[in-house]
């Protein structure tokens, strides 16, 4: 069981975000502190995809990971950016501070979602 985090507060709507696109699998929201024109969070939806960082991966949650990698290149692709870093933080020595499983998307590029 995970906890409570800033993004899980984020999913259930209790704090407001700048979503970009959102399914039944996946939230894309804005980062609030962004580092480059396009820079937007990915994160599962569903709590039994709910991973607290790469670093505890596991066979049965692997494809959370995967998921969000396939969603930022549909992304990308649907919006016609193409050059783009994705990035994932592991970990307090790899720069993570909020443990729930996110992928960073940062272009130069605009998403062109105003
Ligand atoms: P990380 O260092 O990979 O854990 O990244 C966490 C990211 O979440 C940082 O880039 C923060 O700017 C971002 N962040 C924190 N709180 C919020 C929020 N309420 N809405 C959007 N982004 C956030």
């Amino acid at each position: 069981m995970l906890e409570d985090t800033i993004f899980h507060k984020i999913i259930r709507k209790e704090i407001p975000s700048d979503i970009v696109y959102e399914d039944d699998d996946v939230l894309v929201f804005k980062d609030i502190n962004p580092k480059a024109p396009t820079h937007v969070l990915l994160i599962a939806k569903k709590p039994e995809d709910f991973v607290s960082s790469i670093a505890d991966l596991t066979d049965e949650t692997a494809h959370v990971s995967l998921m969000l990698i396939r969603k930022a290149q549909k992304l990308a692709k649907e919006k016609r950016i193409d050059g783009y870093q994705l990035k994932f933080h592991v970990g307090k020595g790899g720069g993570q501070e909020v443990f729930f499983l996110h992928l960073h998307l940062l272009s130069q590029q605009s998403l062109g979602l105003g």
